[in-house]
């Protein structure tokens, strides 16, 4: 398959083709030199890095329904908050069909990885990494342990089953959960992450001490404590929906002036569907409302670009000959890739390129 149009990617946006052989780039250039002409299967359209959905709570799609109108914190405050008692209600059968059908939603996305915050001990991290089996998509689990104070014992068999700990945020831990939390962490090379100024600000040197590998939200956030985080290099995931829907925005525009590495992630899936499309197109229209928007440039990047730096694999961001993780290729037209890819794309614009998506055949 010959693509012709545009990249969209860690370079910015650019004209270009892009050759495709069993589901691999195996060729890149400008527009009408490539090698192989009128031989190959030809579309017009955009080739972007894989999405990535970098924050989750995949588990809670077991029960979708609209949020009674409390203070978030109410919702999803463990122990027993209103999304912990609805947790406790499902099966473990229900449980995992719900998070099967939340994988297939993100594979048809062509979403590649997602950074799941996983509530329920190592038992939550279990069925979730029994429910990503044979999807396309790479989990990254944070997963939470129970007991406070935190036992030893049950967070090092956590760190065995999960890529790290999410926590809830330092207002709900304690300075010495949070330390030795993290301290875990980096001790057996895995990341800590956890929610921060999310329905109130929260002071910078809670959340930022003991370092964290990512913070979530920041809606309510200053310009200083934006600062703090970067100068801190800690990457920051949005979830513009989920805030949204309890009346809060996050500074978008602010974060994309400052030069923080911005993530996009569409939390909790009892609220929202899984989709980093929408999510993509609301955080967008979201922030033109504010006399300062973010650029869509910069929200693309949030989800095609800055993941695959967090996640170890920037080679993942560049559309370019063997590259690791391969790229989507969206039927839009070429021109002004970032707003077309942000306001535009759904799975329906995403062409099939091969081995990604099983039960289709490579073109
Ligand atoms: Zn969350």
């Amino acid at each position: 398959m010959l693509v012709e149009g545009a990249i969209l990617d860690v370079e910015g946006p650019r004209p270009a083709y892009v050759l495709f052989r069993e589901g691999k780039v195996v060729e890149v250039g400008k527009p009408g030199t490539d090698s192989r002409r009128g031989r190959d299967h030809k579309v017009r359209g955009i080739v972007v890095p894989a999405p990535v959905n970098s924050h989750t709570h995949l588990g809670d799609a077991v029960s979708v329904r609209e949020p009674p109108r409390v203070p978030v914190a109410e919702l999803v405050r463990p122990p027993h908050g209103y999304k912990f008692r609805l947790l406790s209600a499902a099966s473990a059968e229900a449980k995992f069909r719900a998070l099967r059908g939340a994988f297939r939603r993100m594979a048809r996305d062509g979403v590649a990885a997602a950074v799941d915050f996983r509530e329920e001990g190592v038992e939550g991290v279990r069925v979730l990494r029994r429910a990503a089996r044979g999807t396309p998509v790479r989990t990254v689990i944070l997963g939470r342990p129970l007991a406070r104070p935190v036992d030893p014992r049950e967070l090092s068999e956590l760190l065995q089953v999960a890529d790290g700990v999410g926590l809830s945020s330092a207002l709900e831990e304690t300075e010495k959960t949070r330390t030795s939390v993290a301290r875990a962490c980096r001790a057996r090379g895995k990341r800590y992450g956890l929610h921060a100024s999310e329905a109130r600000r929260e002071l910078p040197d809670s959340y930022l001490r003991p370092r964290p590998d990512l913070l979530v939200h920041l809606a309510k956030a200053t310009e200083d404590d934006l600062l703090a985080v970067r100068d801190a290099r800690v990457s920051v995931a949005v979830c513009p929906r989920s805030n949204a829907l309890f009346g809060r925005q996050p500074d978008l525009a602010a974060m994309e002036r400052l030069g923080l590495s911005v993530l996009l992630g569409t939390d909790n899936a009892m609220f929202h569907a899984p989709s980093i499309w929408r999510e993509l197109e609301f955080a967008y229209v979201g922030t033109r409302l504010r006399q300062r928007p973010a650029s869509a440039s910069f929200l693309a990047r949030a989800a095609l670009v800055e993941p695959w730096s967090w996640l170890n694999e920037p080679a993942a961001a560049r559309v370019s000959e063997g590259m690791p993780v391969p790229p989507l290729v969206l039927r839009l037209p070429p021109e002004d890739p970032a707003y077309q890819v942000v306001t535009r794309t759904t799975e329906h614009l995403i062409v099939p390129v091969g081995s990604r998506r099983p039960g289709r055949s490579p073109p």
